[in-house]
């Protein structure tokens, strides 16, 4: 069956994306509307609505999404830190309904966020 959802279509290949780095299980590829100098995403190849929807069954999925952020900002030289966001639903500014972690990185971030 075809994805329709948009994240679900950029993981299949139907979609164009620039990708820092693709396996079976995850890829990350940089936003469209950066809003750092380094800002891209990292998703799970299956489609899951959001964080709310994680359960312990994803634990090793989420290891390995955040050990790979890791090694990209360590290849990215972000040394100085760098952010990581899962927006969930419409208070939390979620637009795209497949699970996504922003990665933001080389400029000072504010805090709180807005
Ligand atoms: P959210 O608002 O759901 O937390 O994050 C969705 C993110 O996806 C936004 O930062 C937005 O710029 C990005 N985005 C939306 N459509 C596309 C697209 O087609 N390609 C890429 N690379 N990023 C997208
Ligand atoms: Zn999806």
């Amino acid at each position: 069956a075809l994805p329709i959802c948009l994240f679900c279509k950029i993981a299949a290949g139907q979609i164009p994306a620039n990708k820092l780095f693709e396996d079976e299980q995850i890829l990350a590829f940089y936003d469209i509307d950066p809003q750092a100098p380094v800002h891209f995403l990292v998703i799970p190849k299956k489609h899951i609505p959001s964080a709310a929807c994680l359960t312990e069954q994803e634990g090793a999925l989420l290891a390995h999404i955040y050990a790979v952020i890791a090694r990209l900002c360590r290849e990215l030289g972000c040394e100085n830190g760098y952010r990581v966001v899962t927006n969930v639903g419409a208070d939390g500014g979620q637009s795209v309904p497949h699970l996504h972690f922003h990665v933001l990185a080389k400029r000072s971030l504010a805090w709180p966020p807005g």
